[in-house]
């Protein structure tokens, strides 16, 4: 399996060059060459998550790895889950929830950043190379990307966070850990200060050593995407027998409602994806009244999606809706968000066969928290409430919704306490957290103190 870019410039590439490149040349998302098929069968017939993983992820890896040496990897890449079977699911009347927050940051995205990082290593251990992850966060992949590092001693993890922007238990997730390649940066200024100055590092690359790579964490890195692929399928080896599956995903960057469409696209039946938004809406917009413009941000309480655009979107809009057509695909996005991506009628109606969307604001994601848990007795994170709205609206006896949960509700203590909920259970990850001192390097949003400490620490 080879890959391109969705601008139609970078062709050919193998496995190992688009892990370590995370966005093409030519500023568009990698793409494999074509939709590997899984045998339903085979996947029906397995016993575990990682058993399901060996019959997906191989058929990415093939230009770069062989069989055997992929599920080698597969074997110990995921590590420090308190689910013995990595994913839970639990069934509350007709809806099932597909719990992913059972790993060490307690969010999904460990899933796809634990497979990266390993697949990082194993391309450094064999080129004898060392690299650079340099990353921006205001919510969980920051977490996510500095465990899932950690223990790899040819990486060396710098990650930004804005000041006083996050909730504590997520600044504390990144600041407490203790390992020698692990800097969590505090920049005095905002995310998009953050970003602005990864951008420029991408850039400039002035502080890296000889052959040192630069590795960009965010999830248009196609690895992520395929260790979410996973678990569609892992779902459906565990419910298949509930018929055709809808699935509900809490969205922001669109990387795991991209996770589902590519399981689909490589043979899981699925009736109907439904995006979720909080109040951050450009994809509701898209997907009620084709527009895609970019607006400014909104502050809810399910941080980890407040977007302004969705970063994986360009994917879909060149797979699904353009049909791969890569020069169109490089003419929109080269000019967004500075114009609209703007579909005539025709194409923007492929969407309806397979998606739905929909938009809930705080007010209804409380509401549903306290819903489920009056009635189930089940605590929803803010994320997993609000694509839990259209799970439990449409699910019935022939169209079986699985609600993706994103996050476990202990990352976000203050919208319980205002709800007066207890949150009975925290996950291992989460419970000295407060009790742990706090490593932090506090920077002015300057580029030139910031990556001479990179330097320094390099
Ligand atoms: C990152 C994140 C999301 C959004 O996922 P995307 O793949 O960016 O759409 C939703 N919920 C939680 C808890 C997250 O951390």
């Amino acid at each position: 399996m080879l890959f391109h870019s969705t601008r139609g410039k970078d062709k050919d590439r193998d496995f190992s060059s688009i892990l370590m490149q995370g966005l093409a040349d030519d500023g568009g998302l990698f793409m494999p060459n074509y939709w590997p098929q899984v045998d339903l069968n085979e996947i029906k017939s397995k016993q575990s998550f990682v058993e399901v993983a060996k019959c997906i992820v191989p058929l990415f890896t093939s230009s770069s790895f062989s069989h055997q040496e992929t599920l080698n990897i597969l074997e110990s890449t995921w590590h420090d889950f308190e689910h013995k079977d990595l994913v839970g699911i639990k069934n509350l009347n007709h809806v099932s929830v597909l719990e992913l927050f059972h790993g060490p940051t307690a969010a999904f995205k460990d899933f796809g950043l634990q497979l990266a990082a390993a697949f990082f290593n194993k391309v450094l251990e064999s080129e004898d190379k060392t690299a650079i992850v340099l990353g921006a966060t205001s919510g969980d992949t920051g977490s996510a990307a500095i465990d899932a590092c950690k223990n790899y001693n040819r990486i060396k993890s710098f990650i930004m966070l804005p000041n006083g922007n996050m909730s504590e238990v997520q600044q504390r997730q990144m600041s407490t850990i203790k390992s020698p390649n692990v800097y969590a940066l505090r920049i005095n200024g905002t995310f998009d200060d953050c970003q602005d100055l990864v951008k420029l590092a991408f850039k400039e690359r002035d502080f890296l050593n000889k052959n040192q790579y630069l590795l960009a964490v965010n999830s248009i890195n196609w690895t992520r995407i395929i260790g979410q692929i996973c678990y569609y399928f892992y779902a459906y080896n565990q419910l298949h027998e509930k018929g055709k599956l809808s699935f509900s995903i809490p969205t922001g960057n669109f990387g795991n409602v991209f996770a589902c469409y590519s399981a689909h696209k490589m043979g899981l039946p699925i009736n109907k994806i439904s995006v979720a938004v909080n109040n951050n809406d450009i994809l509701h917009r898209f997907f009620q009244k084709n527009d895609y413009s970019k607006q400014s941000v909104h502050e809810t309480i399910s941080p980890s999606m407040d977007i302004s655009v969705a970063s994986n979107f360009e994917r879909l809009i060149y797979d699904l809706f353009l049909d791969r057509n890569a020069s169109v695909c490089a003419e929109m996005f080269d000019n967004f968000p500075t114009s609209p991506i703007d579909l005539n009628m025709s194409t923007w109606k492929k969407k309806e066969d397979l998606f739905s969307s929909s938009k809930v604001n705080d007010t209804d994601t409380t509401g549903m928290i306290e819903e489920v848990h009056r009635s189930n007795g089940y605590l929803l994170d803010p994320h997993t409430a609000v694509a839990a709205v259209e799970a439990f609206k449409l699910s019935d006896k022939k169209n079986h919704y699985v609600l993706l949960s994103t996050a476990h509700p202990a990352k976000f203590p203050k919208v319980y306490e205002e709800l007066n909920i207890e949150i009975k259970s925290s996950p291992v990850a989460l419970k000295d957290l407060f009790k742990k001192d706090e490593h932090l390097h506090t920077f002015d949003a300057d580029y030139k103190k910031i990556t001479n400490f990179i330097k320094l620490n390099n």
